[in-house]
């Protein structure tokens, strides 16, 4: 399953028929794009229609196991990603793709291109065939040279690092969008199967979270209550018919005074336990 909503949506475009032909990620994590990447893949040319864990192809079991000769990844050949590895891509795709519909590379640390790779890389990518697709995936734009940069789409695809989270029963391929951990954190909170101090800890301070990933955290909270506000998601949760609409509003205030706080240089811990004194008050 794709982990990130940003690929996720990909798989719309593609369908709608608004997908470019080279796309930039840029990610903190590459093994986990590089997967979501592959996923999308099936998605794009499962020939059924594809559903997670598609049984019914062999061309999805085929990509799993990177068995699909017009699907090709290009990994650094030591410390960098050199001339011939490129060339041999373009040889490889005057040939017609045969099982899928297009041909498809994805390159691993795409800012280890060297100067010739990169040239001989920007004709390939400038002047794509109808079906050829790239996916270069990098975790330093900064070092990805400008010329390939400005031909590519470029999507940044962040991934959490949770550790800890068994303790929340978040399954490795659930915990890393924002909605499931603020669902996961509000559950927590509202059905008190942890106390909120300790979700704090767990979800925040053991994992190191920096202030920014803490404020996109409880900005994509404030939009949940919005939505709640307004009568929308609140069949989807069991557990948030507990609180009382007239809450609601009050709730939201306090979200916003703890993202106010949050862009001051104010103690992170103590905001969040804040939040849990406040919030212990209305649910
Ligand atoms: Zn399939």
């Amino acid at each position: 399953m794709i982990v990130n909503d940003k690929i996720k949506k990909l798989a719309d475009k593609y369908h709608e028929n608004k997908f470019s032909h080279a796309f930039l990620l840029v990610t903190n994590n590459l093994s986990k794009c590089s997967n979501d990447i592959k996923e999308l893949i099936k998605i794009i040319s499962c020939p059924n229609n594809f559903e997670e864990n598609c049984q019914k192809c062999n061309l999805c079991y085929q990509i799993d196991k990177n068995l699909i000769s017009n699907i090709v990844q290009i990994n650094p050949d030591g410390t960098n990603i050199k001339k011939n590895q490129i060339q041999e891509l373009k040889h490889f795709f005057m040939t017609k793709p045969i099982l899928i519909k297009n041909n498809i590379y994805i390159i691993n640390s795409a800012e280890k291109l060297n100067p010739s790779a990169a040239n001989t890389m920007l004709k390939f990518i400038e002047e794509p065939e109808d079906n050829i697709i790239g996916f270069l995936i990098t975790t330093n734009k900064e070092n990805v040279l400008d010329t390939i940069k400005s031909r590519c789409q470029i999507i940044n695809v962040n991934y959490s690092n949770i550790n800890n989270l068994e303790l929340l029963n978040i399954s490795e391929n659930e915990y890393l969008t924002i909605e499931n951990l603020v669902i996961k954190y509000l559950d927590g909170l509202i059905t008190k199967y942890e106390d909120g101090f300790f979700l704090n800890r767990i979800i925040f301070t053991s994992d190191n979270k920096n202030r920014k990933q803490i404020i996109d955290f409880f900005t994509y909270l404030f939009y949940l209550f919005d939505d709640l506000i307004n009568g929308k998601e609140i069949l989807k949760f069991e557990f948030l018919k507990k609180i009382p609409y007239n809450n609601f509003k009050k709730i939201q205030r306090i979200i916003f005074n703890i993202l106010e706080s949050l862009f001051f240089n104010t103690n992170l811990d103590l905001v969040l336990d804040k939040f849990v004194i406040e919030m212990e008050e209305l649910i």
